[in-house]
């Protein structure tokens, strides 16, 4: 980037360090007994230590990034992928704060893109998982808050850790400025980021073997039903789902009694059945997993209810501010994970979860609502001074509890805290809630797809008034996102739906090989996905998008989730296909030899798709 300045404050032993311009630098700073390393390879790393080799108090430090500001059509912001696209736009940036917390545990990673959706600047830390807050300071408004100051210059400032937490003492500071110019989408460049976040946290880019249990498609409780569930509609769901080749069903919240969306006040912290709501819940998941299917539990086991029985036991180990227990959603409070009594309490609780029930696994929910300020508790000790890393300490000490209890578990993590570093605490992220808002959804799922080894959808919901093709399209949209999810009721649905459902299942089944391997935007408005391995290429065509460039091979396969039905092929070279037309319900219509030049127009069905056989 040209014209890029990086600055650096360093506040330390009650001291100040500022270090101008670190990126045309690249030598060493002695600040008399302090040193400022920079070294300048792919990226920029920089250390900071005393030349006695002696410990530091570090308070913070701040990274002030300033570039010229030239036309930006997209904005991709620190974060965890949950919210960004609602700050595509750059006007919603500026003077605005991004936390990075426990609430918000995302990744240090920022990009800006051109009028042709290419990111022309991506930028970040790589470093260790702390509190941070990026401002953007230029353009920014007025006192009064209300007009906009005019200012040429971009300006955002890092402040790690923000107000409130401290980095603590420490022999030296060491992290890298990332950057990247040539990366072709938003995706890529995030990719690139997450793959070196991982070389530098020790992160195997493949925590593999990947449990086979983390691509079954899931049915969930949760839209459906809410809190109002029953053995019956637990049982009746898990035999239409079978059916449909749904082999997961996920008890969703409430199931312990009241659960968060009782207006009253819920039972978090008791997660014990409701035995007004199950005759013998343990029955009725060994009924479920008799049919062949598997079982998963929804907890937030770090919950407490101010309705608990537990209240009065585990008081000492919430998490306060201001000298008063925080109240998470405004309904239930939390166990400080810089808390080893606490952290004790949550993997205990997860761990009785499995073996009292016999599930299969479990859903970890609502680590996303701890909030972003520190635990002022004096009640309890910490024995670390960052909530977020706390929180991947508890994460980590939980799945290893989970899998030593039963090696092939599942757990469900979701979108906040499934980032690149605790992705591995868990067989699957899920991306964030998006009922009834499939695009959404499928803009949360490429964010996770750029590192974690397994995406889930948010479960679909929709409605039995919904066209049959348009379903089709949704189910497209699904496999395009990651591993498929639902949560609408599925006794009574119409037959034409059940139909689109089973039979996109069985294609899902059938290329799960393929979909397996790690999929790509083709462009930059992320409407044409592909996967290209060995055996087969397959494309994904979404939103509105009625161009598809294909790259020559024998098996390609092109899904078609848009409402257009002729796609128009770029491709370097013409060739023939044999080509077979399935229509939303898989059912093949048509098979005719085709010559394809660059710009042939190809008809798919709405919510259907074909294979081309090149023969090459
Ligand atoms: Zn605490």
């Amino acid at each position: 980037m040209k014209n890029l300045k990086v600055s650096l404050s360093i506040f330390a032993d009650g001291r100040e360090f500022k270090f101008d311009d670190i990126v045309s630098g690249g030598l060493s700073r002695i600040d008399g007994e302090y040193n400022l390393k920079l070294t300048k390879n792919k990226y920029l790393e920089f250390s900071f230590c005393r030349n006695d080799g002696k410990e530091m108090d570090v308070e913070r430090y701040i990274m002030n990034v300033s570039f010229p500001l030239q036309s930006i059509s997209q904005v991709i912001i620190p974060e965890c992928g949950r919210d960004y696209t609602e700050f595509f736009f750059p006007l919603y940036l500026w003077r605005m704060k991004f936390y990075q917390s426990i609430a918000f545990n995302g990744h240090h990673f920022m990009s800006l893109l051109d009028a042709n959706r290419r990111p022309y600047f991506s930028f970040g830390i790589i470093g260790k998982y702390r509190e941070a807050k990026y401002t953007c300071v230029s353009p920014g408004a007025s006192k009064k808050n209300n007009t906009l100051i005019g200012s040429n210059i971009l300006t955002m400032e890092i402040e790690r850790p923000y107000e409130g937490f401290k980095w603590g003492k420490t022999k030296e500071i060491k992290e890298m400025f990332f950057t990247d110019e040539s990366s072709p989408t938003w995706f890529h460049a995030l990719r690139k980021y997450t793959q070196e976040q991982k070389k530098w946290l020790n992160i195997p880019d493949k925590t593999e073997p990947v449990n086979p249990l983390a691509y079954e498609p899931v049915w969930c409780t949760w839209t459906a039903y809410f809190s109002s569930l029953s053995d019956q509609k637990l049982i009746d769901n898990a035999v239409v789902a079978k059916k449909l080749g749904i082999n997961s069903i996920l008890i969703d919240d409430g199931w312990y009694g009241p659960g968060l969306d009782q207006e009253s006040g819920n039972n978090m912290g008791d997660f014990y059945p409701d035995k007004t709501k199950f005759s013998d819940f343990n029955k009725t998941i060994k009924t479920i997993q008799a049919m062949g299917s598997k079982v998963i539990l929804w907890v937030a086991p770090h919950g407490i209810s101010p309705l608990s029985e537990k209240f009065s036991k585990y008081e000492h180990l919430f998490k306060k501010v201001g000298g008063a227990n925080y109240l998470l959603n405004k309904s239930f409070h939390a166990m400080c994970p810089c808390n080893k009594e606490a952290r004790e309490y949550v993997v205990n609780e997860t761990v009785r979860l499995l073996k009292v029930h016999g599930v299969d696994g479990l859903k970890i929910d609502l680590y996303n609502s701890y909030g972003k300020e520190n635990c002022d508790s004096t009640a309890h000790e910490h024995d670390c001074g960052s909530l977020i890393e706390g929180l991947h300490i508890m994460m980590k000490a939980i799945w290893q509890a989970m899998k030593a209890y039963k090696p092939d578990v599942i757990l469900e993590l979701k979108q906040n805290y499934g980032n690149v570093l605790a992705s591995q605490y868990g067989s699957m992220v899920r991306a964030g809630d998006t009922p009834f808002d499939i695009d959404l959804d499928l803009w949360r799922c490429f964010y996770i797809q750029s590192y974690a080894a397994v995406t889930h959808n948010d479960y679909l919901a929709w409605t039995p008034y919904e066209k049959p093709e348009n379903l089709a399209i949704m189910m497209i949209k699904l496999i395009t996102g990651g591993v498929p999810t639902f949560s609408s009721p599925l006794p009574g649905l119409p037959k034409s739906h059940l139909e689109v459902i089973k039979s996109w299942m069985s294609f899902y089944k059938d290329y799960l090989w393929l979909l397996k391997e790690k999929r790509e935007p083709q462009v930059g408005d992320m409407s044409v996905w592909q996967i290209k391995a060995a055996k087969a290429h397959l494309y994904s065509l979404i939103f509105t998008t009625q161009i598809l460039e294909i790259e020559l091979h024998k098996n390609i396969v092109i899904m078609n989730g848009t409402k257009n039905e002729e796609i128009f092929i770029k491709t370097k070279k013409a060739f023939t296909a044999n080509v077979s037309f399935y229509n939303h319900k898989c059912v093949l219509v048509n098979k005719k030899k085709i010559k394809i030049n660059n710009g042939t127009a190809v008809s798919i069905p709405q919510g259907g798709y074909a294979v081309l056989c090149t023969g090459k």
